[in-house]
C-alpha cells in the first residue's frame, strides 16, 4: 500500500502501540511510576535494552504517542517532547552549546528565544551573533566564520519575515553547524524544514499543533543521535511534558490539516481585505505578492500560514479604539488557535522592548498581530468591517 497522506497520518500515527483494553483512543496514563516483579526485566528496560517505562520524568505512554505523531508529521528519524515550546528551545540550545561556542541566528526570533540569545547564553560564554532577518548574505558571512549552531525561525513574529531554509542549511553544513528551525508558525502542513536540509525542527505545540489554546507543550524532531542527546538533557533537567497536556495536544493534532488549511485561506483573504483600508498603512503576509520574500515563501512553503500582521495610522490610539470592537477575536498573547486572536505587538511579542528598540526592529507602535482562526471567513470579514466602521473607517473596494 502507498504511504498515507498527511491528513491521514495526523489522525492515525503514533496511537496504535499505546492502546489498551480495546480502547480506540490513547489512554491518559497519569501513573508516575511503572512497576516490575521481574528484576531482570526491570533492569533491561532501565538500561534501554527492552522497550517500556520506568519513571514519568523519562517516558510515559501518552507522551510517547504525542512524540510519535509529531515525528511522523515532520518526517523525522526521532522526536522528543517538553513541557513548553521554550523548554524545547532552551534544552536544545543547552545540549548543543558550551562555553567558547558560537551560535548564529536572526534578530526576529520569538521573544523568549531572543532573551536566551541576549541574556542567558552570553553569561555562559557562548558567543551569539544575531543577523538582520532576511539578510541571507549577512547570515552566510557569519556562518562561514564558523559556528556550532545555526538557529532559524521562518516565518517570524510579528512581521512574518521569511528565511531561505535550504540555502541557509547548505551554508550551515559547510561549517559543520547543527541547523535548527523553529517551525511553530508554519506547521508541518505548510513547511517541512528537515526536507530542506535542517537537522532539527522545534515546535511550540502550544500553538497550531494543539490548536485549542488549552495545553502547553513543545517538541524537537530530527536526527536520531541529536534527538537522543537532547532527550537525555531533558530527562535529567526535568522539563517533561505532562500526560494530560500530551493527550490534549495529540487530540488537537488530529485536525491539524483541516485547521491549518482553513487558517491559510482565512489569513490570505484577511490580508487582502485589510489592504483596502486607508487607515491601514502596511499589511505583512508572506502570501501577498508584494511581501519582500514572497518568492522564497512560495518555494519552501505549501501554504502561507495563518499568521499576519498590519499596522494602522494613528499608532497606539487607533489600536486602542479598534481592537475592542472585534466580536470574533480574543485579545490575547497566544496564537494558532481555532479562535481568531489579535494583539498589539507592543503588548505581546515585544513587550520587553522600548519604543525605540521596536522601531529599530521594524515594528511600528500601531502594529497588530492577527492569528486567523477557523471561523467562517465571511464572519471574520464582516467583523473587521464593523470594527473599522465603528472608528469611522471604510474599505475601498
Ligand atoms: C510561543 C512560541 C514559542 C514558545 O512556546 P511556549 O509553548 O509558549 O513556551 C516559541 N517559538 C515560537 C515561534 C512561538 O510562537
Amino acid at each position: 500500500m502507498k504511504e498515507a497522506r498527511f491528513g491521514t497520518k495526523s489522525i492515525w500515527a503514533g496511537e496504535k502501540d499505546q492502546l489498551a483494553f480495546g480502547a480506540t483512543q490513547v489512554p491518559v496514563v497519569h501513573s508516575v511510576s511503572f512497576g516490575y516483579d521481574d528484576m531482570d526485566e526491570w533492569y533491561d528496560v532501565a538500561i534501554g535494552k527492552k522497550p517500556g517505562h520506568i519513571y514519568g520524568r523519562n517516558t510515559n505512554p501518552t507522551v510517547q504517542a504525542f512524540e510519535e505523531k509529531i515525528r511522523v508529521l515532520e518526517g523525522a528519524e526521532a522526536s522528543t517532547s517538553f513541557s513548553t515550546g521554550m523548554a524545547a528551545i532552551s534544552n536544545t540550545l543547552g545540549t548543543l552549546l558550551f562555553p567558547g561556542d558560537r551560535v548564529v541566528s536572526i534578530k526576529d526570533t520569538y521573544g523568549g528565544t531572543n532573551k536566551i540569545f541576549t541574556e542567558f547564553l552570553p553569561k555562559q560564554q557562548v558567543e551569539v551573533v544575531l543577523c538582520d532577518t532576511g539578510d541571507h548574505e549577512a547570515i552566510e558571512k557569519e556562518v562561514a566564520k564558523g559556528c556550532k549552531v545555526l538557529y532559524l525561525e521562518s516565518p517570524t513574529n510579528p512581521t512574518v519575515k521569511i528565511t531561505d531554509i535550504e540555502r541557509m542549511a547548505r551554508a550551515g553544513k559547510t561549517v559543520g553547524a547543527t541547523v535548527v528551525v523553529d517551525n511553530t508558525f508554519a506547521t508541518p502542513v505548510n513547511q517541512q524544514p528537515l526536507t530542506l536540509g535542517a537537522d532539527l525542527v522545534i515546535h511550540s505545540a502550544t500553538k497550531f499543533l494543539g490548536g485549542h489554546a488549552d495545553a502547553l507543550g513543545g517538541a524537537v524532531c530530527g536526527d536520531k543521535t541529536l534527538v537522543e542527546s537532547i532527550y537525555h538533557y531533558r530527562e535529567i533537567n526535568g522539563a517533561t511534558l505532562d500526560p494530560m497536556a500530551a493527550y490534549l495536544l495529540m487530540r488537537g493534532m488530529k485536525t491539524l490539516k483541516l485547521r491549518v488549511d482553513q487558517q491559510n485561506k482565512n489569513a490570505a483573504e484577511i490580508a487582502r481585505y485589510l489592504q483596502t483600508f486607508d487607515v491601514v498603512d502596511a499589511v505583512f503576509y508572506p502570501g501577498l505578492p508584494e511581501h519582500p520574500h514572497h518568492d522564497i515563501a512560495k518555494q519552501q512553503m505549501t501554504g502561507f500560514g495563518g499568521m499576519l500582521s498590519f499596522s494602522v495610522k494613528g499608532g497606539v490610539e487607533t489600536v486602542r479604539d479598534l481592537l475592542p470592537k472585534l466580536k470574533y477575536a480574543n485579545r490575547a498573547a497566544n496564537l494558532g488557535s481555532v479562535e481568531t486572536v489579535v494583539g498589539p505587538s507592543r503588548t505581546t511579542s515585544h513587550v520587553e522592548c522600548t519604543p525605540a528598540e521596536r522601531a529599530a526592529m521594524g515594528i511600528p507602535e500601531g502594529l497588530i498581530r492577527y492569528s486567523a482562526g477557523i471561523e467562517d471567513i465571511e464572519d471574520l470579514i464582516e467583523d473587521l468591517a464593523q470594527a473599522f466602521q465603528a472608528i469611522g473607517q471604510f474599505a475601498n473596494s
